[in-house]
């Protein structure tokens, strides 16, 4: 369906940007065309051709109708503005619908810090630490490249260096093996939880299950349960669909 975007482009196309082709349009409702570029009014009763054809429109001299291909549709067919639209774009004129007009995947879904906390991983956010670099052997204050020094307990002093460290979510978005397989490892454990407690839900020597005897409980239990395990499933997903072709997943 013509709509949004493509709806504009197909709209400004015919009406500003000289796409229409009128003639084709009067041809198509068998219209008689007169003189060479003159038909009668589709839209007042004409008795002597009143309405003029240009290129792109149609203008009639009597009602004082300016139209393009599409309001002879809409006349013709009673279609809705939008239905008219298309029709004149692709069925009279031979138009391709715009590209974007297309059904197209939908942007796909990203994972995110919120995912992660839901499996129980802590945010992915990723920090400097300082790591070291080497021993010194004295104590030197004043900073040297961006490093710093820390005094260990032996007496020795340890150059450090403070290293961006990935987080988790950046590491799994470059298809990082390992750092999906946590999230799938996670997103298995999860739901193995969620498996057991529902089937505890239907053995009253449970305690879930025996809060589930009120039927109530049950059905508030269950959509929770199930909807949780749909989160999780969508995230083990999304995780593995960041994995790159050809790598294979680092088993436990
Ligand atoms: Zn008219």
């Amino acid at each position: 369906m013509l709509r949004g975007e493509a709806k504009q482009e197909v709209e400004f196309a015919l009406k500003k940007g000289g796409a229409d082709d009128i003639r084709k349009a009067v041809a198509y409702y068998g219209i008689k065309i007169v003189n060479n570029n003159q038909i009668l009014c589709p839209f007042h009763p004409d008795h002597k051709p009143s309405c003029t054809l240009y290129k792109d429109h149609g203008h009639c001299f009597a009602c004082g109708k300016t139209f393009h291909s599409f309001d002879l549709v809409e006349l013709k067919e009673g279609l809705r503005y939008n239905d008219s639209l298309e029709k004149a774009w692709t069925e009279i004129l031979g138009y391709p619908l715009p590209e974007y007009d297309k059904p197209k995947s939908k942007r796909r879904k990203k994972l995110t810090d919120s995912d992660l906390k839901l499996l129980g991983l802590t945010s992915g956010m990723g920090g400097y630490v300082e790591m070291p670099v080497g021993v010194v052997l004295f104590e030197n204050r004043n900073k040297v490249d961006n490093k710093s020094q820390r005094r260990e307990a032996d007496g020795n002093y340890l150059a450090l260096s403070n290293e961006r460290v990935p987080s988790l979510l950046s590491l799994v978005e470059k298809g990082d093996p390992f750092a999906i397989s946590i999230i799938t490892k996670k997103s298995d454990e999860e739901l193995a939880k969620i498996r057991a407690m529902l089937s505890q839900t239907k053995d009253p020597n449970t305690e879930i299950g025996f809060l589930c005897l009120d039927k109530n409980y049950l059905k508030d239990a269950k959509t929770f349960l199930y909807k949780r395990k749909d989160k999780i499933e969508k995230i083990r997903s999304l995780a593995l669909s960041y994995r790159r072709s050809g790598v294979t997943e680092v088993s436990w």
